[in-house]
């Protein structure tokens, strides 16, 4: 389908960003941000609302046994499979008001610009609600995405307990989104999400719109060293098993592994023993976490690291135990969908570029079920998980139209 056929619809960016505003109230914190953690009170106030509104645009509400919500409008053919978009109401306890809110708002008002025009796409509009994306009170994060795309299993994802010894299942039925349909295992036609950047290159680039290719793939590693602990006095330099120069040799061999195009590497944490100023270190335990949205390229670094590793074990007669304890496979988005994404922004004559998604996101696990793409808006200073994150209106309505250009594209191809 060209351009031409599009409707000649229009969001409204006013309305957009009321209705962003007005659900940031709901856990709102004095300095500006939201805290409205995974299947609280104020998740369901959050969701309230939002099938509140949805109803409101004439959508029908379904909600699965984890909770993800999908508000549905009717296509000219019922049978077909919907076109999707959504995001994440859930938030950090330090969050902002964007961070997968502004992907459920943008289908929003997807939603109510075809109400309001009585535009009826061929195919029927879901927006989705997923439940607990961040996983900071269940982990691990996207779970309930994770489950629709296959990644995990409906009982495991039930059973996890926060903190607290709360169950997923347990929260979700007393906050009363225990839904009876089943998780998945229907067909979507496409799946879109519109999304802040969380990252400082759209803003840097002077670029509106990100045409996200696909999400990075990550593999974490734990890493422990064993030398031996001696004199720092008495042990000549060439006889010593020091475990931290080991981890120290792998700390830089990692950042030159890392710095290839697109890639990333990360020692977070470096736990040295014994801590003592006159004895040399016997056993270190390290972090690495390495990313690259080629799995090619990701397990060319995995082999790169492990060599370096063996290397600079054996140059220091230490010993090197490396585990990885993740592994979460790159996911390239649809070809199709990325390429409409693009046009749609160069048509509407907004600076683009092509951008790889930093982040997990919920549409990496639908991926794997149904063609998906990414929206990505620039956010101020490229922050994000912080209650001072923001965003331009005017940014905001920008990747809401791409949206809903792509979506009646897809739902009218
Ligand atoms: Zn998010």
């Amino acid at each position: 389908m060209s351009a031409v056929d599009r409707p000649n619809v229009r969001i409204d960016p006013d309305r957009l960003w009321a209705s962003l505003m007005e659900l940031g109230q709901i856990g709102g914190t004095e300095k500006g941000g939201v805290c409205r953690i995974a299947l609280t009170d104020l998740d369901k106030q959050g969701r309230d609302l939002f099938v509140r509104w949805a109803k409101e645009a004439g959508c029908t509400i379904k909600v699965d046994r984890l909770g993800n919500i999908f508000a549905r409008r009717e296509g000219k053919d019922p049978a077909k499979p919907p076109i999707m978009t959504g995001s994440h109401l859930d938030t950090q306890p330090t969050g902002g008001k964007f961070d997968g809110a502004y992907g459920v708002m943008a289908g929003l008002e997807v939603l109510r610009v075809l109400h309001d025009t009585n535009y009826v796409t061929e195919a029927p509009i879901e927006v989705a609600v997923w439940t607990n994306e961040e996983g900071c009170r269940f982990a691990p994060a996207m779970v309930a995405s994770g489950v629709f795309g296959g990644a995990f299993d409906l009982d495991y994802a039930l059973a996890i307990k926060d903190r607290d010894g709360v169950s997923f299942g347990e929260a979700l039925k007393k906050i009363g989104y225990d839904g009876p349909e089943a998780v998945g295992g229907r067909e979507v036609g496409a799946f879109f999400e519109a999304h802040i950047e969380q990252g400082p290159i759209l803003e840097r680039e002077n670029k509106t719109i990100g045409v996200v290719t696909g999400a990075q793939g990550q593999r974490w590693y734990e890493i422990s060293w064993t030398g031996m602990e001696s004199h720092a006095g008495t042990t000549p330099m060439e006889g010593r098993r020091d475990a931290l120069v080991a981890a120290a040799e792998l700390i830089v061999e990692a950042r030159r592994i890392g710095s290839r195009p697109n890639g990333r590497s990360t020692v977070g944490v470096i736990e040295n023993l014994p801590q003592a100023r006159n004895t040399i270190p016997g056993r270190v335990f390290m972090t690495l976490d390495l990313r690259h949205p080629d799995n090619d390229e990701l397990t060319t670094m995995d082999a790169e690291m492990r060599a370096a590793a063996a290397d600079i074990a054996k140059r220091h007669r230490v010993e090197v135990a490396i585990e990885q304890i993740w592994h979460f496979p790159a996911s390239p988005f649809a070809k199709e969908l990325v390429d409409s994404v693009r046009r749609g922004a160069a048509q509407a004559g907004y600076a683009h570029m092509d951008i790889v998604s930093g982040a997990g996101h919920d549409a990496c696990y639908v991926s794997r079920v149904a063609p998906t793409a990414m929206v990505f808006v620039p956010c101020k200073d490229g922050v994000s998980h912080n209650e001072i994150e923001d965003a331009s209106k005017t940014d905001i309505g920008a990747g809401c139209q791409i949206l809903l250009q792509a979506m009646v594209e897809r739902a009218n191809a």
